[in-house]
């Protein structure tokens, strides 16, 4: 995708800081972290988010978000990692280049998670049989 910034990025058009590339995949470290060391994992092959990306490529990212959640967590030491992707603008997806953010946690950092909500009566096995009905 010309236009792209992540494909312009993997193309090496754009300054980054590079943490892994391999066949697959590339990971740079996000221009505005949520913390130091806040790694954005992307499939080279440019897909706009998880219902369009490939499964290989999926399982490709997959594979390479273990691989520098390992290597965040034995370089920075932090307390915790969480693992997020946005897809669609409406949670939240900025970028349309599929990419799994790589957020590592350090004590009394400000970062909320999200807040949960209780089911109403019956509404958990409805809502899970709709979803099953479409897999
Ligand atoms: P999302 O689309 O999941 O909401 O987030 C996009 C992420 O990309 C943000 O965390 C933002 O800081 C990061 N980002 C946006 N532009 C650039 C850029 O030019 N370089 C890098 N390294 N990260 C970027
Ligand atoms: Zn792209």
């Amino acid at each position: 995708m010309p236009d792209c910034l992540f494909c312009k990025i993997i193309r090496g058009e754009l300054p980054t800081n590079k943490i892994y590339e391999d066949e697959k995949t590339f990971a740079f470290l996000d221009i505005n972290p949520v913390n130091p060391g806040h790694t954005l994992v992307v499939p080279k092959k440019h897909a706009v988010d998880v219902f369009e990306i490939d499964e290989e490529e999926w399982n490709a990212v997959m594979g390479a978000v273990k691989k520098i959640s390992l290597a965040v967590e034995k370089a920075l030491q932090p307390t915790g990692i969480n693992l997020g992707m946005n897809n669609k603008s409406g949670a939240g997806q900025v970028v349309f280049h599929a990419h799994v953010h790589i957020m590592p946690r350090f004590q009394n950092d400000g970062h909320e998670l999200w807040k949960g909500k209780p089911y109403g009566a019956g509404e958990a096995a409805k809502i899970a049989e709709k979803i099953r009905g479409v897999i």
